[in-house]
């Protein structure tokens, strides 16, 4: 178990975020809740912006929405300088809302729709990632009838396949995402981008994977995209002055993930395009980055407490908390790990093997299968830590539960920045057809 950002644990042994007691947060804001430490996000934005130097305008630092979206998230991510990248209409909106600089907006999406671009057209977003041929002649003529003109990077897949502990060069073509660079289609798309109205190329971008605690699937990435800015140069002329690689930078959730230093990837990264440029003979492209997970993952927590306690002697002892799957699907999704920690026993020394399941119907609720605590006791506060990407952008409200409330806290003050759904929240989008009577 590491203590994240300012986790810390104080002289009557419990646990503290931002200055603040979890054990008071539960009781003030109740539970499930998600705290996020203001100090954790901020210096996670920092380490990326320095390490890419991001203050010289020769990187940007892009902060991926996906992992953890409010307009709060967005007045931070903004303040420290970074760049957002946006992938619906939703996401957008939200920047929009919270005066984000629509020049450092940046819209993905393989999908967009015709009302998602003429939004970012009316909004004079920064760039377009543009994913496929459909895209790139619908955005043209929707920015020719605007008199605009979009600057668009398009999003390759160069064939590199990251996860956690191995990448592999895979010349996969099988990819809902991008143009697909063995082939030809990816230079295929530049050649049509520098000759469409109303597009201006910029660049390229590719992601590779995510959760990744390797340098080399990233070195490989620049060597590849190089190589395409070099073919795009060569066989039309234009030039790559942006190239973006994506985010998937890998966080600590369990024992056994080392992450490594922001300033190990981009150290990589940096010294690799420069490389590459040289050996090409091609101007130093701006760098661009899109980290999410590592920049609100480890600055999240979920505070939950714990209620029924089964124990099948022999077998296993569950420990049930007032949340699951609803606000945190991704040990039932894809069979991520979490550790756990007791916030008002947080100096006591773990002593059982439990596991720590969750209130939804569906036996695959479950958070931790083997978490480490004291002796679990009903009404104990239990932490997860590292839940802050993908945690609340991902819940749901299968069961008719409210998704919780989100606290950001910072010496010792608490803010509520997202609103626990009560029941009237429920059911507020429900519509009930006239010819319904009541019950009686
Ligand atoms: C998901 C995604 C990211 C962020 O990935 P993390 O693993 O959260 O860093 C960045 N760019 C693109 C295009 C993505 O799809």
């Amino acid at each position: 178990m590491h203590l994240q950002g300012t986790m810390a644990i104080n002289e009557h042994g419990r646990l503290v975020i931002g200055g603040c007691e979890v054990v008071q947060l539960a009781r003030d804001f109740g539970t499930p809740l998600y705290i996020f430490d203001e100090d954790c996000i901020r210096d996670n934005c920092r380490q990326f912006y320095r390490a890419f130097n991001a203050g010289s305008g020769q990187a940007e630092v892009i902060y991926a929405g996906k992992a953890f979206l409010t307009t709060a998230m967005c007045r931070i991510i903004a303040s420290e300088g970074l760049g957002l990248d946006v992938v619906s209409g939703g996401e957008l909106y939200t920047a929009l809302a919270a005066g984000f600089p629509v020049e450092r907006i940046y819209f993905h999406g393989n999908n967009k729709s015709y009302a998602e671009l003429c939004q970012g057209l009316e909004a004079g977003i920064g760039r377009f990632m543009v994913d496929n041929f459909t895209e790139l002649e619908l955005l043209s003529r929707l920015a020719v009838e605007r008199g605009q003109v979009a600057k668009v990077i398009l999003r390759v897949t160069p064939g590199i396949e990251a996860h956690t502990h191995d990448y592999i060069r895979t010349g996969q073509v099988d990819s809902k995402f991008g143009f697909t660079l063995p082939g030809g289609q990816a230079l295929a798309a530049a050649r049509r981008a520098g000759e469409l109205p109303g597009i201006e190329f910029m660049g390229l971008h590719c992601h590779i994977g995510s959760q990744i605690f390797e340098l080399e699937p990233y070195n490989e990435a620049v060597a590849v995209m190089m190589e395409l800015a070099a073919a795009v140069k060569e066989a039309t002329g234009l030039v790559t002055a942006e190239l973006d690689l994506g985010g998937g930078f890998g966080i600590y959730y369990t024992t056994g993930d080392e992450p490594r230093p922001i300033r190990a990837y981009a150290e990589t990264i940096l010294a690799r395009v420069r490389e590459e440029a040289r050996r090409l003979n091609l101007p130093q492209p701006r760098v661009l980055v899109e980290p999410g997970r590592s920049i609100v993952g480890p600055a999240g927590s979920t505070a939950y407490t714990v209620g029924t306690i089964k124990e099948i002697p022999g077998v296993r002892k569950y420990v049930a908390v007032d949340g699951g799957m609803a606000d945190n699907i991704r040990p039932a999704l894809y069979g991520a790990k979490y550790e756990a920690i007791l916030a008002n026993k947080a100096g006591m020394p773990a002593t059982e093997k439990v596991t720590v399941t969750g209130k939804c119907c569906e036996s695959g609720d479950m958070l931790i299968w083997e978490a480490e605590l004291p002796p679990v006791e009903r009404g104990d506060i239990l932490l997860m830590p590292c839940t802050g990407a993908y945690g609340y952008t991902m819940a749901s409200n299968y069961n008719r539960l409210g998704r919780p409330a989100a606290v950001l806290v910072r010496d010792g003050v608490a803010d509520l920045i997202i609103k626990r759904e009560d029941y009237s929240d429920l059911i507020r989008n429900d519509v009930i057809p006239a010819r319904l009577a009541c019950p009686r």
